[in-house]
């Protein structure tokens, strides 16, 4: 496996930079020497992620927000089944967004996000978000492009603000191909475990699998910023998107370094009776 900081340099789409969806491979193996390898890495990681998580609670006054967004069947639950296993539930929030309720529809589309935001301490997981704002929107069409066009200068002024005020954005996308993407919803299909997972919709979203990449190409590329990067991961195989999730996790904590709090002064030389 290359060194973690290596591969998130990989990873990350420089703010000003196309995402280059196109010419990324999905079936990356991202240098780990096999599977194995790959697995005994992960184990590390999600040792890591609980150690920095248990810091990041105590401390109290930073929070983690994860975005993970990727078309049907790139993993998004499998990611957090596998990456945050480690991770106390106490302190962690995992929220997914479907279409908007009629009480979510009738406030902008920030609202129903910001009020599930971390809280400082809290790393909060968010499987698709305001991103659907500016990708689903556009694809089904639901507002004119006047409307999603100018949420890419919200967003990033709504992430900025998160990030000024103390919670780190880290956005992931899940970089699934579209012959991958066939196997898997034929699965989904096929299986009775995991048939509930399918919807009519997901089968046409797939007829739209091209204007979908178009959609998040310019919305990545628009919103990857200093403040809140985005990261392209290859999702053709779970156990590389498991361990590149894993190491943008990891280094992002260690780069917050959160401290835990110094012990109360009146503990010294004292001994439990
Ligand atoms: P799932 O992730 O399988 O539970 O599906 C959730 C569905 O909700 C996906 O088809 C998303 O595109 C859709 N969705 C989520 N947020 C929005 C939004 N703001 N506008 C329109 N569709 C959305
Ligand atoms: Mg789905």
């Amino acid at each position: 496996v290359s060194d973690g900081r290596d591969l998130l340099g990989q990873l990350r789409v420089e703010p000003g930079s196309p995402a280059g969806l196109k010419r990324r491979d999905t079936g990356a193996r991202l240098g780990a020497a096999n599977k194995a390898a790959g697995l005994e890495r992960l184990d590390e990681l999600v040792r890591r992620l609980g150690i920095l998580h248990n810091r990041l609670a105590a401390e109290a006054t930073r929070a983690v927000l994860l975005v993970l967004q990727g078309m049907d069947a790139s993993g998004k639950d499998g990611t957090i089944r596998n990456v945050l296993t480690g991770i106390n539930p106490q302190g962690c929030r995992v929220v997914s967004f479907r279409e908007p309720t009629s009480s979510e529809a009738a406030h902008d589309y920030l609202w129903r996000v910001h009020a599930v935001c971390p809280a400082r301490g809290e790393i909060a997981i968010f499987t698709r978000s305001h991103y659907e704002d500016v990708v689903a929107v556009r694809v089904r069409g639901l507002e004119p492009e006047e409307v999603w066009r100018r949420r890419y200068e919200h967003i990033r002024s709504f992430e900025r603000m998160l990030t000024d005020e103390g919670t780190t954005v880290v956005k992931v996308f899940l970089h699934l191909s579209e012959d991958v993407q066939r196997t898997r919803l034929r699965e989904r299909l096929e299986n009775p475990e995991k048939r509930w997972k399918l919807r009519v919709a997901d089968l046409d979203d797939r007829r739209h699998f091209e204007e979908y990449a178009a959609a998040y190409e310019d919305a990545i590329r628009e919103t990857s910023t200093q403040a809140a990067p985005w990261y392209v991961v290859p999702a053709d195989h779970n156990w590389v998107r498991n361990l590149a999730v894993g190491e943008i996790l990891v280094a992002t904590l260690e780069r917050l370094d959160p401290r835990l709090p110094a012990p109360d002064p009146g503990l010294e030389g004292l001994e439990v009776s």
